[in-house]
C-alpha cells in the first residue's frame, strides 16, 4: 500500500497548492479554477488559445523511437512510451502521457522496459463476473501509471468476441455486452480514480487482427447497437472514460476513425460523449475527411501515412475545409476531459525508478484466482490431496513461468522474461513468459511428496513419468497476441497429441490451459480435470497453484463459448486468412446480434463448453426466483445457497427469452450477480434489469422497443442450463415501451 499512500499524499499536496484555487487566485487564467464545470473551464481556455496552440493539442507523437522512419521521440516523452502530446505550459496544461494497456503498464519495444504487475488477461477478469474485481484491478494499474508519470491509459478494450480465434481477445471481455461492458466500466471507473485518463477502445467492430487495417466489416445498425455498440455503450456509461479510440478497420466500407456514423452520431451525437476520439496508432488516412467525422486526435506520428492533423489541418482550418468552430472543438474535447478527470488540477510527478510490486502482486492474484474457469473435475481430482506422494508436472514451461499475450499492451515483469530464447523476440513479441513458476509454487505446497517435471518435448517420455506418479499436471499453452488470428482453435505445438499420451498413461490427468481464448479439446473425456487459467498475469504460478489445493475455490464462469469446432462458428473459416498485405475484403457480420451463445442458440449448436461454465469445490442450488414489473421496469430477485462443504461463490444468471416476441436469438442474459457463501449459506440478491436488453433497436426512430407479451426469466448458472429447461423460470408480462437511444424512458408524446 506504500505506493497508493505516496500516490494519495502527493495527490492531497498537488490539490492544495494548485488544484483548489479560488477564482481570484487564478487571476488571468480563470481556466485553472478548480471550482468550475469542466465544460466552461474548456470554453474559457480554447477562447484563450492561438492557432498554432490548439494544432499542438490534437497532434501525438509516439514516446519511442522509430529506426525505420528515422524518428526520435520527443525529448519530453516517457522512454518506451506509446503516446505523447505537447501540453501548454504558457496555459497551465500540462503534456499527455499516453501508455498501454488495460492489463497493466505496458512498454514498447527497447532495451528500457519498465516493470510492471500484469493482471491476468481482460478475459480473466470478466470471467469474475465480479464489477469489484474489475475496479481493483483498474485502480492498480492506473496507481501505476501515475507513478510511472503517465497521465493517459490505453485502456478499456471491449471489442466483442465474434471471432475466438482473434489473437487479441485475451485484451477483451468477451461475447456478451451486457458482461463485458459492465466489467470494462468498472476497470475504467477504477483507472480514472487516480485523476488518470483512460479510453475506451477499439472504435468500432474491431473484432479479428487478420487484415484488421484492410478489412471493412458489413454490418447493419440494428445489429451493430445491440451487439458490439452496445457493449462500448454499457462500458461508455459505468466507466465515463475521458477519451476513445477509433479502430484500424473500415464499417461499412468507411475508416472506424473517418466514420461520421460512428463518431459525429454514434458517439458524440447519441450517446452525448464530451471527451475527444484519438486514433489508434496508424489508423488516421486523411485530414478533412477524418476531422470533420469527428476524429478529435491522431496520434503515435510517425505511425500514420502522414501528419494529417499536422499542417495540412492547419491550411484545412484557414481555408475552412475544415470549420474553425470544429478545431475548437477538437482542443475543447481533450481539455474538457483533461479538466473533468483531475489531469490539470492533480499533475502526474517525474516518473518513480520503480515501483513497490508486492501489493499489486496480492490484486493480480486475486484477479486471477477469481477468474479462473474450472472446466471439468469428474471425480473429484481436485482439489490437490495434500498426502499425494508423486506428481508429475509436464510441459507449458510451468518450471519457468506462465504465459502472456503479445502486442502492445504486454506488461513487462520485474524479473524479465523467464524463457527469453522463445521466438519472435520483436514485434508482436517478445514470447513472454512471467517468471512465476506453477512448479516451484506446487513443490512448496508439498515439501514430502516427489514433484518431478517433464517438458512434455518428448510424449513418450511425459507418459512414462506420468505412468509412474499418483497424479499428473499437464500444463498447455497458446501464444496469442496483436497483429495475429489464431489458424484454427486446436492448441498448438502438437500439444494435443502430449496431453493424449498422458492420460492414456493416467486417468488422473488435470489440464491446466494458458490460452488467450477458447481452444478445442479432443482429449476432453480421457482427463479428468480441466483449468481454464487463461493468461493469469505475473503472478500467475502462485495464483494456479492456490486454485489446484483449494486454498481457493475456483469462481470464474466462461464469458465467451467454447465451441466444440470451427464449423459451429457464424464464419467457419477465417476471413481473409492467412494474411495478404494489403489486401482489401469484406468480413460479412452475417449473424447480426447473434454474438457467441446467441449464435449457437439460434442454431441449436451444442458448445463444448456453453457461455456462462464454470464449475467449484462446492455445490450451490440456485433458488426462490421472483419477478416483479415496476414503473415498467423488470426486476428479478433469487437465493443462492451453498449446498456444499467448503466455502465458495457462485455466479448467478438471469436470462431472459421472449414467448411471442422476436429477437436476434432464443435469450439473451440481462444480469448476474457473483455470490459468496460458506457452507449451509444463503445469499439473496437482486436485479433491475436495463430495458435495452428486453427490447429491439429501432434504427429509423433511434428508440429501444420493447414489444407486448410474455417473457420467461430462467435464473441459471450457464447459458446452456437456461436453455435446456431445467433451470428455475419465471413467466411475466410486459407492457409496449419505447426507450431513448441510451435506454431512458421517453417523455410521454415523444414516442
Ligand atoms: C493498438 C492499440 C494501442 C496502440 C498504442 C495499437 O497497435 O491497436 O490498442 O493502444 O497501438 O500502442
Amino acid at each position: 500500500m506504500r505506493l497508493k499512500k505516496q500516490i494519495s499524499v502527493l495527490s492531497a499536496a498537488v490539490a492544495m497548492c494548485c488544484g483548489t484555487v479560488l477564482a481570484a487566485e487564478t487571476g488571468a487564467q480563470p481556466w485553472l479554477n478548480a471550482r468550475l464545470g469542466a465544460g466552461e473551464r474548456a470554453d474559457l481556455a480554447v477562447r484563450e488559445m492561438t492557432l498554432d496552440e490548439k494544432l499542438k493539442l490534437v497532434y501525438g507523437y509516439l514516446g519511442n523511437d522509430m529506426e525505420s522512419k528515422k524518428f526520435k521521440r520527443p525529448e519530453e516523452s516517457h522512454v518506451q512510451s506509446a503516446g505523447f502530446i505537447y501540453g501548454l505550459p504558457r496555459l497551465g496544461i500540462p503534456h499527455l502521457r499516453e501508455t498501454d494497456a488495460g492489463l497493466g503498464i505496458a512498454s514498447q519495444g527497447g532495451p528500457q522496459a519498465r516493470a510492471g504487475t500484469a493482471l491476468p488477461s481482460g478475459l480473466n477478469t470478466a470471467a469474475t463476473w465480479d464489477l469489484a474485481t474489475a475496479y481493483a484491478g483498474g485502480a492498480m494499474i492506473g496507481a501505476e501509471a501515475r507513478a510511472y508519470g503517465f497521465n493517459v491509459l490505453l485502456a478499456g478494450g471491449v471489442n466483442l468476441m465474434r471471432e475466438p480465434r482473434n489473437g487479441r481477445n485475451f485484451e477483451y471481455a468477451g461475447e456478451d455486452p451486457l458482461l463485458a461492458g459492465k466489467i470494462v466500466g468498472a476497470q475504467i471507473k477504477g483507472i480514472q480514480s487516480n485523476r488518470v485518463i483512460s479510453t475506451l477502445k477499439h472504435f468500432a467492430l474491431n473484432d479479428q487482427e487478420t487484415g484488421r487495417t484492410t478489412l471493412n466489416v458489413k454490418i447493419d445498425d440494428q445489429s451493430a447497437r445491440m451487439s458490439d455498440l452496445l457493449a462500448l455503450q454499457i462500458a461508455n456509461e459505468e466507466g465515463k472514460p475521458g477519451s476513445v479510440m477509433c479502430s484500424y478497420n473500415r464499417i461499412n466500407g468507411v475508416y472506424g476513425c473517418e466514420s461520421d456514423y460512428l463518431l459525429n452520431q454514434v458517439l458524440k451525437k447519441d450517446w452525448g460523449f464530451k471527451g475527444w476520439v484519438m486514433s489508434d496508432w496508424g489508423a488516421t488516412h486523411s485530414t478533412i475527411p477524418a476531422a470533420n467525422a469527428g476524429l478529435d486526435q491522431q496520434s503515435g506520428m510517425p505511425f500514420d501515412l502522414a501528419d494529417y492533423f499536422g499542417p495540412p489541418l492547419k491550411e484545412a482550418v484557414m481555408n475552412g475545409w475544415v470549420p474553425q468552430t470544429r478545431l475548437d472543438d477538437m482542443a475543447r474535447r481533450i481539455l474538457h476531459a483533461m479538466f473533468e478527470h483531475g489531469v490539470v488540477d492533480q499533475p502526474v510527478g517525474a516518473p518513480v525508478s520503480s515501483i513497490d510490486l508486492k501489493d499489486h502482486a496480492a490484486i493480480s492474484i486475486k484477479d486471477a484466482q477469481d477468474g479462473m474457469v474450472l472446466l471439468k473435475n469428474s471425480a473429484k481430482v481436485l482439489p490437490l490431496d495434500k498426502a499425494v506422494k508423486r506428481v508429475a508436472v509436464i510441459g507449458g514451461y510451468a518450471d519457468r513461468g506462465v504465459m502472456a499475450g503479445g502486442g502492445s499492451s504486454l506488461v513487462y515483469p520485474a524479473g524479465g522474461n523467464a524463457a527469453p530464447e522463445l521466438m519472435p523476440k520483436i514485434w508482436p513479441g517478445p514470447v513472454m513468459i512471467y517468471p512465476s513458476s506453477p512448479l516451484k509454487a506446487i513443490q512448496a505446497r508439498l515439501p514430502n511428496a516427489v514433484v518431478a517435471y517433464s517438458d512434455g518435448a518428448d510424449p513418450a517420455a511425459a507418459a512414462k513419468l506420468a505412468r509412474e506418479s499418483d497424479v499428473v499436471l499437464v500444463f498447455a499453452t497458446q501464444w496469442t497476441g496483436e497483429g495475429f488470428d489464431m489458424p484454427n482453435l486446436s492448441l498448438p505445438d502438437k500439444q494435443d497429441a502430449l496431453i493424449a499420451a498422458v492420460a492414456e498413461a493416467n486417468a488422473k490427468t488435470v489440464v491446466v490451459l494458458e490460452t488467450g481464448g477458447p481452444v478445442t479439446m479432443p482429449w476432453l473425456s480421457k482427463v479428468s480435470s480441466v483449468l481454464e487459467a487463461w493468461y493469469p498475469g505475473s503472478s500467475g504460478g502462485e495464483a494456479i497453484a492456490g486454485v489446484l489445493f483449494g486454498e481457493v475455490n475456483p469462481s470464474g464462469h466462461l464469458p465467451a463459448t467454447f465451441p466444440a469446432s470451427e464449423s459451429q462458428l457464424p464464419r467457419p473459416a477465417l476471413d481473409g486468412f492467412p494474411e495478404v498485405a494489403d489486401k482489401r475484403f469484406d468480413v460479412s457480420y452475417h449473424e447480426g446480434a447473434a454474438v457467441g451463445y446467441k449464435w449457437f442458440d439460434l442454431k441449436g449448436l451444442k458448445p463444448l463448453f456453453p457461455f456462462g461454465h464454470g464449475l467449484s469445490y462446492t455445490d450451490f442450488a440456485l433458488t426462490d426466483l421472483s419477478t416483479s414489473v415496476k414503473d415498467g421496469v423488470l426486476h428479478a430477485s433469487f437465493s443462492v445457497k451453498n449446498v456444499g462443504k467448503v466455502a465458495g461463490k457462485e455466479v448467478a444468471q438471469v436470462y431472459v427469452a421472449p414467448v411471442s416476441a422476436r429477437w436476434e436469438a432464443p435469450k439473451r442474459l440481462v444480469g448476474f450477480h457473483k455470490a459468496d457463501a460458506a457452507p449451509g449459506a444463503v445469499v439473496k440478491a437482486a436485479i433491475a434489469v436495463d430495458p435495452r436488453l428486453l427490447a429491439m433497436y429501432d434504427s429509423a426512430s433511434k428508440t429501444w422497443k420493447v414489444a407486448k407479451g410474455d417473457y420467461k426469466v430462467i435464473l441459471a448458472a450457464d447459458a446452456a442450463a437456461a436453455a435446456d429447461g431445467k433451470a428455475v423460470s419465471k413467466v411475466v408480462h410486459l407492457e409496449a415501451a419505447v426507450y431513448d437511444v441510451n435506454g431512458k424512458p421517453l417523455k410521454a408524446g415523444k414516442r
